[in-house]
């Protein structure tokens, strides 16, 4: 029985609530009233129900679609401007204990060189890091608790945020890491993480476990009851995904937006980030055995609705999409971008020779940090190396009322110019840094408080005379 404020995973993500909603979308893909009924109702940006959303994810009236990427268009911009977040991956281990059929990392995967990074190693990626000018990682390992348990995970993060090479430091690590204990996740809330992050892979149960079929993965429930495990160990902000090309995209589109309201519900604040990976290929892993697999357009209609869906949550693009891909997205709802990954154990201070792949996938987009940046701020994006709101304790709820109430923009316009300024100064190739420079001058003034303003205005001078890390 769907219940969204159960803690069963079962009754919060309800098999009969999905296929009602997927047969009640068929029967409303062509109701024009009804259509534009939920889309007045989206302009409030107040977010919508799944059902609403998936009406809208299955319009088939070709002039409401575009009123659907033109309204997704405007709450981005109005929610988080033009700016883009940036970060990189990082990955400690590939060890894995799990048989996840769409991850080269399977354990009966023997052929694929499996590799641990050691702490001498970690350093030497995270000066490499940030010498590209990267201030926020995400850290992935596969599950395996012998060779990687919570005790590696907590000293890798503490390496990690102990190096400071040159101007350079890591201020955010998220982690990606299998599902954990209540127990575990307070060590990581307590080891100062920023999101914690676990991919639902899929929502549909008999496929999870068809997928998943050896390991502790195998287990539905304990995977997508984790996030409010993770939540009752003190993680305030968690960042969901579904893996798109395992099963059908609207059932996952559902089932994603039930676990956010589920997560309101219950714990008062939903998903801090919503991620849209699709399978790509790698080692052992060929993407055309998953009949499942969502074209380019269908991908863009999926990032529009979830930024309508739900305003306040951000929404991370990877390197799993090529450059033309990321750019047709960026400005239907995106906020976060990885660039200049790796997604081998290692690879970032010394390429991988060829016969040792450890990736996890193929990468797409191959473009330096540089070129990305850069990229960004040709199409009109400032590129943010921001990390301030978790920083000055804006996490969770406190993030979403401030977020709510618009205030947040006095905080990430200057941030975002102040961090890029660091990026310039330290990092930034002779042409980047011409093109950031002017970009800065022209965004100074749409800074509105000018307290704010005149503050940044001042610190920009700081960091241009060397000082480092200012933040609102
Ligand atoms: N082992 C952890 C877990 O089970 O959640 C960490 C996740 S793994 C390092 C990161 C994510 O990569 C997975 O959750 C999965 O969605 C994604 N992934 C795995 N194989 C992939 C593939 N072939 N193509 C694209 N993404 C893949």
């Amino acid at each position: 029985m769907y219940n969204p404020v159960s803690t069963k995973a079962e009754e919060f993500i309800d098999h009969q609530e999905i296929l009602d909603t997927l047969s009640f979308s068929d029967s409303k893909k062509n109701d024009r009233a009804y259509i534009l009924e939920i889309l007045e109702k989206a302009k409030l940006r107040k977010g919508l129900s799944h059902r609403e959303a998936s009406v809208l994810l299955a319009c088939e009236e070709d002039d409401l679609n575009q009123e659907i990427y033109s309204l997704a268009e405007q709450i981005k911009k109005d929610f988080y401007g033009n700016r883009i977040v940036m970060f990189a991956p990082l990955y400690l281990s590939n060890y894995c204990v799990n048989g996840c059929v769409y991850c080269p990392y399977h354990a009966t995967n023997k052929h694929i060189p499996r590799k641990k990074l050691t702490q001498e190693e970690i350093r030497k990626e995270v000066i490499a890091l940030q010498d590209m000018g990267h201030k926020r990682l995400a850290i992935e390992a596969g599950e395996d608790p012998v060779n990687n348990p919570i005790e590696y995970i907590l000293e890798c993060i503490q390496t990690i945020y102990s190096v400071h090479h040159k101007n350079g430091d890591i201020r955010r690590v998220n982690v990606n890491i299998a599902a954990t204990t209540v127990e575990n996740y307070r060590k990581l809330r307590d080891a100062g993480i920023g999101t914690y992050i676990l991919f639902q892979e899929t929502y549909h149960k008999e496929s999870y476990e068809a997928l998943h079929p050896t390991g502790p993965k195998h287990d539905y429930a304990y995977h997508t009851e984790a996030m409010d495990r993770a939540m009752e160990g003190g993680i305030d902000d968690v960042g969901l995904g579904v893996l798109f090309g395992l099963e059908r995209y609207r059932y996952e589109f559902a089932g994603l937006l039930m676990h956010a309201e589920h997560l309101e519900a219950v714990h008062g604040v939903g998903p801090h980030t919503i991620s849209v990976p699709r399978i790509k290929r790698a080692d052992d892993i060929n993407p055309d055995d998953f009949s499942n697999g969502i074209d380019d357009n269908t991908f863009a209609k999926i990032v529009a609705c979830i930024r309508i869906a739900v305003p306040y949550t951000g929404m991370i693009v990877s390197t799993r999409e090529s450059k033309a891909c990321r750019e047709r997205v960026l400005h239907l709802g995106i906020s976060q971008i990885s660039g200049g990954s790796k997604t081998s154990v290692g690879g970032y201070y010394e390429p991988e020779p060829e016969d040792e792949n450890s990736s996890q996938f193929d990468v797409s987009d191959n473009r330096t940090l540089d070129e990305v940046v850069r990229w960004l701020m040709e199409l009109g994006y400032i590129p943010s190396f921001c990390t301030a709101c978790y920083r000055e304790g804006r996490t969770g709820d406190r993030f979403m009322s401030l977020c709510k109430s618009g205030q947040i923009q006095n905080c990430c316009l200057p941030n975002a110019l102040m961090t890029l300024k660091e990026y310039l100064e330290d990092y930034a190739s002779p042409e980047t840094a011409v093109l950031g420079n002017k970009m800065i001058t022209q965004e100074l003034p749409n800074i509105t408080n000018p307290v704010v303003k005149e503050k940044a205005v001042n610190q920009l001078t700081a960091i241009h005379q060397g000082k480092r890390d200012f933040r609102f």
